[in-house]
């Protein structure tokens, strides 16, 4: 008989240390309460709260019935490759020929795809901080090294030349870049790019990633802008990311894109095809209407983005102890919370962090935000507002309440 314990599970090396997203977890935590019956408001989504257009919807239907529903091209099929150079032309004066397009299960698969493809042990990514939580965590798994750059508040949450410049070493392969940003909503004009690219123009190893998949969320008079548009020199070594979830509502369909250098369009499907094989068929069928189709709905989209956006700015404006920039794009908001650090909660905790003002908002008030140090910029925490009026006015009254009753 055999006695022997088996071990322990032992987890790669690769991933020891991710956890599993801090969002996720106060997800998780919220619908827990939920169901313990407490009316907890949920601003911590990172999708629209709009439906997909009906037009996307009735070409997944029609291409079911046409019959697509086998493998396609290893990294999307030509009518997709197609739609997205068509677009990129017209709304981001780029150019690119499908062989320079790769199309993976979301904007997610794109990135990890091209940081499996170009990173070894020890290269080193610097990313604009704050930033979503998985641009760092993608990289530690592809072997990197995440290097985060602080944007402050004072510059708008943007990053600046001159700490980029420090930022870089030999080692550097890539700067990541998220404009509109996921968790501030800050963007940046072409006046705000040029230095930064200025600095890539001096450092030729470093390649530029530029995720650009809020552009369509952009208010007032900000339009979003590419950076590889503003200088073509560094078209040969930058991958432009997007994709259809968060512009069309498509979240769950699992479609975005990459343009870029055939050399990284290439070593990308070499990681797709040993991993996933092609995006959904359906699905892709699916984007070539979001992106043919007609557009005029985004516009109503982002002027309803527009009034929450302001609400929640101006209300969390109005709590004494919080400040809120008024973000350019995307739906997030990221407002300072250094006005309470410090204080004591009535039942006599002390909140050090962003984060213990976000667990006890989350326990006491029934609102669940993200603390901003899990973006790399503390103290802050970030209120999505791809939510109804009603519960935003609501959450913003808790959280008003919440930092009344702190002594
Ligand atoms: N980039 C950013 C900045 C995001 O916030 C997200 C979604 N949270 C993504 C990329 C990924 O989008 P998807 O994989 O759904 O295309």
């Amino acid at each position: 008989m055999n006695t022997a314990v088996p071990p322990a599970f032992r987890p790669a090396r690769r991933i020891a240390g991710i956890g599993v997203s801090e969002i996720l977890a106060i997800g998780a935590r919220a619908v827990q309460l939920r169901r313990e019956g407490r009316p907890v408001i949920v601003l911590g989504a990172g999708e629209p709260d709009f439906d997909t257009p009906d037009n996307v919807k009735d070409a997944a239907v029609a291409a079911i019935r046409a019959g697509a529903t086998k493998y396609t091209v290893l990294d999307g099929t030509a009518e997709l490759k197609a739609a997205v150079a068509a677009k990129l032309r017209r709304e981001n004066r780029l150019d690119y020929a499908p062989t320079e397009i790769s199309i993976g299960a979301g904007a997610k698969q794109v990135i990890h795809n091209a940081l499996m493809a170009t990173l070894d042990d020890g290269d080193e990514v610097v990313i604009a901080a704050p930033y979503w939580t998985s641009y760092a965590d993608m990289v530690a798994i592809a072997g990197g090294v995440p290097v985060p750059v602080a944007g402050r508040e004072e510059n708008g949450f943007r990053i600046e030349a001159t700490a980029l410049e420090q930022a870089i070493t030999p080692r550097t392969r890539w700067l990541m870049l998220n404009s509109p940003s996921n968790p501030t909503g800050a963007a940046y004009s072409p006046a705000d790019y040029r230095p930064i690219l200025d600095v890539l123009l001096r450092h030729p190893q470093v390649w530029l990633m530029s995720d650009e998949i809020y552009e369509h969320l952009c208010y007032g008079n900000f339009s979003a802008v590419s950076p590889v548009a503003l200088e073509p020199a560094l078209r040969e070594r930058a991958l432009v990311v997007n994709g259809v979830s968060k512009s069309y509502a498509m979240t769950g369909w699992r479609i975005g894109y990459g343009a870029g250098p055939e050399a990284l369009i290439r070593a990308m499907a070499v990681v797709q095809s040993q991993s996933t094989s092609n995006p959904c068929s359906v699905s892709q069928a699916a984007a070539v209407e979001a992106l043919n189709g007609p557009q005029d709905f985004l516009a109503e989209r982002r002027a309803s983005f527009l009034h929450r956006r302001d609400l929640v700015v101006e209300a969390l404006n109005a709590i004494p102890g919080i400040t809120c920039r008024r973000p350019e794009g995307a739906f997030y908001a990221f407002a300072g919370c250094a006005g309470v650090i410090g204080r004591t909660t009535p039942t006599g905790a002390v909140l050090s962090t962003d984060m213990d003002f976000c667990r006890y908002l989350l326990e006491e008030h029934d609102v669940a935000v993200v603390p901003g140090s899990i973006f790399g910029l503390a103290p802050y925490f970030r209120v999505s507002y791809a939510t109804a009026e009603g519960e935003l006015r609501t959450a913003m009254a808790r959280i008003a309440r919440a930092v009344e009753v702190l002594r």
